[in-house]
């Protein structure tokens, strides 16, 4: 009878994918023919189980959607190396407010000092706090979204970037942009302005943004959007990346040296 029962309650459990408590079945029921089960207990942790291995794999789901270079969290940031960073207030951000509000974080500095890292760490912050989020570098957004225009699907391209709640644009500045690019990037930040949240990381500093946008007054607009609820982390130091080499004595002296290692 036990048997007959467990068979056809694995079969209703697999109609409904919820293949997770197959095991425990088992032992539940084990224990209720010797009565050291109730009910109550039994329904509460198959349910139990069940909903963390959807949470687990939605999880999943949303860190593959999200396309991250790597995945790496603020546990494995060494504040102590990069002092201009304020640690309360980068673990503050992780506990996603900005996210809520649909405030942007922008991080700006020079190569290696950590920006990629922070933006993909706050990416999973936001994953794991069961928000979608997606990670795009600017380049390839741009030329994603003009490659949409030029076959007239911009609109629908469009909604991948709009729809993840936190949107990470990494190396704006990088490559200077044409106007068509600069004019993609401003609708990118208008459409999302207020509904959802921008991390953007850059290499030069707001003053600079007119020169690689190729036009002051898009660059103005773009900026007005981002930095009407935002906050700006500006990193000075050294580039992490440089660090072991720096101390194996290894290190390019020449002045040229920290634009080789973009
Ligand atoms: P950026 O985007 O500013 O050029 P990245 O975030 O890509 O720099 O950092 C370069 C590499 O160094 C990455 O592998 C990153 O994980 C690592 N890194 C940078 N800063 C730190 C840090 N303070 N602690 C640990 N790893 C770091
Ligand atoms: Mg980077």
């Amino acid at each position: 009878m036990t048997g007959d029962i467990l068979e056809r309650t694995h079969d209703l459990l697999s109609e409904l994918s919820l293949t997770s408590s197959d095991e425990l079945l088992e032992t539940h029921l084990e224990q209720a023919a010797k009565n050291e089960t109730t009910y109550a207990d039994f329904l509460h942790d198959l349910l139990r189980v069940e909903t963390e291995a959807r949470r687990l794999r939605q999880l999943s789901t949303r860190m593959k959607l999200a396309h991250l270079p790597f995945a790496k969290s603020l546990s494995q940031f060494d504040f102590s190396f990069q002092p201009s960073i304020d640690e309360r207030q980068i673990k503050e951000l992780a506990t996603l407010g900005f996210v809520h509000e649909a405030n942007n974080i922008i991080l700006l500095g020079p190569p290696g000092v950590g920006k990629t890292h922070l933006s993909v760490a706050l990416a999973v912050s936001a994953i794991s706090g069961g928000y979608g989020a997606y990670f795009v570098s600017a380049y390839d957004l741009i030329a994603d979204l003009t490659e949409a225009m030029r076959q007239g699907r911009l609109r629908k391209r469009m909604a991948i970037y709009l729809r993840p709640k936190v949107l990470v644009i990494d190396e704006v500045g990088y490559l200077p942009m044409d106007q068509m690019g600069a004019t993609i990037f401003f609708q990118v930040v208008a459409a999302r302005y207020e509904r959802g949240s921008i991390i953007l990381t850059s290499n030069k500093s707001y003053a600079d943004w007119g020169t690689f946008f190729g036009d002051q007054t898009i660059a103005t607009a773009i900026l007005d959007r981002l930095l009407h609820h935002a906050v700006t982390i500006s990193i000075r130091g050294d580039s992490y990346r440089l660090k072991d080499r720096r101390k194996a004595g290894l290190t390019n002296t020449r002045p040229d040296a920290m634009n080789t290692v973009a």
